[in-house]
Order: structure tokens, then sequence, then C-alpha cells
């Protein structure tokens, strides 16, 4: 496979979303609803938005469907599907909806580790995977990439989508760095005695992306960054010392590409996650913008800065995961869900999320990736740690 995906000619692409309840997922319907001459959405999961799913399954006329959390497989909202609707139910169906003969290409839009295993199982294919969830390429990236095929990988995460932009055309090898830009989050510039006592209302409110609740806090914190870097590391097969993070305040330059003969190319937009869900369901082609576009004679000036890893540990903490491999962003990944869940639920400080982090990252003995079990296995030990060491710190 080059690229194009192989539907028959005018065929529409036919895509199924997991996830379509969030952020990333009510986007890519408006996408699909915007070129419904081009995608037809034959598939969806959720996890607990039950209302949502059933309303996206009727909206876009899908007779198949998944719900994650087997506690909402009863939810009254099911009966309003369409008769004859398929409703598969638990952390299995989500794999199930991706490996159905009639799906072209796989957007994972789930949030964190629980993409794993369909972003696996869309690889065993030979559909599109669209990738929102870069937690699938931070803690399994030695076992996923091996097995894409040229062209079925497309990434969405903003920044990704705009470094393979950057790539393309070009020589991979001659390339010299990556420069990943980062908003900064809501509390740039902040120390860390003012960091200790931020609530998670103040976290919430990220400066110029509207997204769910973990990689708003991910955002805040460096965190995501990090998670970030270790995800280019994979998807363009480079070291961590080559991917640069430099901070743009205004979130309109996506990323850069720095060549050997000085010349950088970035790739410049709205921020609107539409653009980039997008160009993963019309690559290499492009269609008409889903978002409004930018003037840049209103825009004003764009900022340039540097990361401050000191105070924003996690971004430090993720450097050193991706440095010594292995299961090491596995622990790293799964400690901070469980210690950003508990800074949400208020059993935790912001400040407490690294120290969390970083204690178990340090308990840990670290292996070669061989297996998703193994990474299932360690995933479930960190969470476990990270809890105790919660407990620990209230
Ligand atoms: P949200 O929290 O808004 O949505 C998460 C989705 O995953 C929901 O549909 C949710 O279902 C579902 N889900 C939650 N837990 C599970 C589980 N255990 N198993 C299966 N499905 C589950 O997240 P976002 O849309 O913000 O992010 C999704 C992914 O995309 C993340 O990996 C994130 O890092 C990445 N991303 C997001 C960006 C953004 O702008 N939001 C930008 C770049 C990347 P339900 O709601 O029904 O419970
Ligand atoms: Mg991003």
């Amino acid at each position: 496979m080059t690229g194009s995906l192989d539907t028959a000619c005018g065929a529409k692409l036919r895509i199924a979303i997991l996830g379509c309840t969030g952020s990333i997922g009510v986007q890519a319907l408006d996408v699909c609803r915007q070129h419904a001459d081009r995608l037809e959405v034959v598939a969806l999961s959720a996890h607990s938005r039950v209302r949502e799913l059933v309303d996206a399954a009727r909206e876009f006329g899908v007779d198949r469907i998944a719900v994650t959390d087997p506690a909402h497989a009863h939810d009254p909202a099911l009966a309003d599907l369409a008769d004859g609707t398929q409703v598969l139910v638990g952390e299995h169906a989500a794999v199930e909806l991706c490996q159905a003969d009639d799906v072209d290409c796989v957007l994972v839009a789930i949030v964190g580790a629980a993409g794993l295993a369909a972003s696996a199982a869309v690889l065993e294919t030979d559909k599109r995977l669209a990738l929102a969830n870069k937690e699938s390429l931070v803690v399994g990236g030695d076992l996923l990439m091996p097995r894409v095929r040229p062209g079925q990988l497309i990434p969405v995460d903003s920044e990704h989508s705009a470094i393979f932009q950057c790539y393309r055309g070009e020589k991979a090898d001659q390339a010299h760095a990556i420069w990943l830009t980062c908003s900064g989050g809501p509390f740039y510039g902040w120390t860390r005695d003012q960091l200790s006592r931020v609530t998670p209302s103040d976290a919430l409110a990220h400066p110029t992306w509207n997204m769910g609740a973990k990689i708003t806090i991910d955002s805040a914190t460096l965190m995501n960054k990090g998670l970030e870097r270790i995800e280019a590391m994979h998807l363009f097969g480079v070291d961590m010392e080559f991917i640069r993070v430099v901070i743009q305040r205004q979130s309109k330059i996506h990323s850069m590409v720095e060549y050997e003969d000085g010349s950088v190319i970035a790739h410049l937009g709205a921020s609107d996650m539409r653009i980039p869900i997008q160009y993963a369901f019309s690559y290499p082609d492009r269609w008409s913008t889903p978002a409004p576009r930018v003037d840049f004679r209103t825009l004003g000036s764009l900022d340039f800065g540097e990361p401050d890893a000191d105070t924003f540990r996690c971004l430090a903490l993720a450097e050193d995961a991706g440095r010594v491999r292995g299961t090491l962003p596995c622990v790293l990944n799964a400690a901070n869900e469980v210690a950003v869940a508990a800074f949400l639920a208020g059993t935790c400080s912001f400040t407490d999320i690294d120290a969390v982090v970083e204690t178990c990252m340090d308990d840990h003995d670290v292996q070669p990736v061989q297996s998703l079990e193994q990474l299932a296995d360690i995933d479930a030990w960190a969470r476990r740690r990270a809890a105790e060491a919660i407990a620990a710190r209230s």
C-alpha cells in the first residue's frame, strides 16, 4: 500500500470511530457530517456516554456500535436505537469493531492506554489507522511500529500530523531535528510554589485547545508534551534528542522539521483538531477545510520560548522514560493516568502528579517490550503502585 486506500473508485471511505463521544470523536463526526459525500460512518464505540452514542448512531445510520464499559450495557438509551442495530459490549468490543470487513479506516480516539489493544488490532489488518490515541505509541510503540505498512498509520495528534506533512516529499535521513511545538499550557512561567496550589478548575482551562479532561491536565503539567515526544520518537524513528520542544504560545505553528541545509519547514494553520482529523481521512489528498481559515494579516505575533523542565517535572520524567525506553514509558503513562484521575477527584495536588509518576518509575525494573500481555501486567502494577503512592501522600 502506498498511501491511497484501496476503496473502489468513487466509493466512500468507510470509517469506524472508537471513542466517538469524546472531544476528538465528536469533532471527527463533524468532519464526517461536512464530507458526507466522501465519508461513511459504519461503526462507533463509546465507554459510558451511551445517550450520545445512540444519538450519533441514529444520525449517521450506523448499525453496529460498541459500549466498552459493561456497566453501561443496559442503559435505557439503547432502546432508542434503530431496529436491527448490533450492540457489542465489553472491553474487547472496540477491537471487534476494528476488524469488521466493511471498515476501511479506524480512528482510535479512546483516551489512555485503553486504546492500545484497538490500535494493535487495526495493524493486524490492512485498514488505515487514524491515530489520536498517543498513549498507544507511548506504551506499545516498540510493538506497533514494526507492524505498520507504508501509509497505513496517519497521526491525528496535531503536532504529529504537522511533522508528518513536513516530512512529505523530503528524504527523512536528511532531517536534522524536529521542533515539537507546545502552547506552554495555562501555567506558563509559574513557579513550583504557585503550581502546588492549582485546582482542577484552574487546570481545566486550557488557553488554546478545547479537549477532554485527561489531556487538558496533561497539557497543564506538560506531561502531554513529554508523551508527544515519545510518540514522535516512535512515529518518525528518531531518538529523544532529535526532538526539541519549543514553546509557541499561540498554537499556530503546529510543529517544524529542520533539514541538514538549515531550511526549516513548518506547518501552520488554525488551532482546530478537525483539520488533522480530516487529513488522516483524506490523505494523500486535501479536501475543503472543516474549520475557519487563519488570516495572517490579523494574527499579530508568533512567540517562541524554552520549556522549563525543572518546574514542569513531567517533561523531564517523560524524557527519562523515552531515553531508557523498554517498559518505562508504560509505567510513566499508567502512573500518570492514575495521578491525573486522583487530581481531578481532589485526592492529590497538582504537584503530586509528577511525584507519584517519579515514585513508580523509580520502583520499576525496566524490561524490553515483548508483548501486549506483558505491557498489560506492567500497566496494572504501575496503577497499583501509583494508588499506594497517592494514599501515602494524603
Ligand atoms: P475524551 O476524554 O474527550 O474522550 C475519550 C473517549 O474515549 C470517549 O469517547 C470515552 O467514552 C472513551 N473512553 C474512555 N475510557 C475508555 C476505555 N477505558 N475504553 C474505551 N473507551 C474509553 O478524550 P479526547 O477526545 O480529548 O482524547 C482522545 C485521545 O486523543 C487521547 O489519547 C488524547 O491524548 C488524544 N488527543 C486529543 C486531542 C484533543 O484535542 N482532544 C488532541 C490530540 C490528541 P465515554 O465518553 O462514552 O465515556
Ligand atoms: Mg498534540
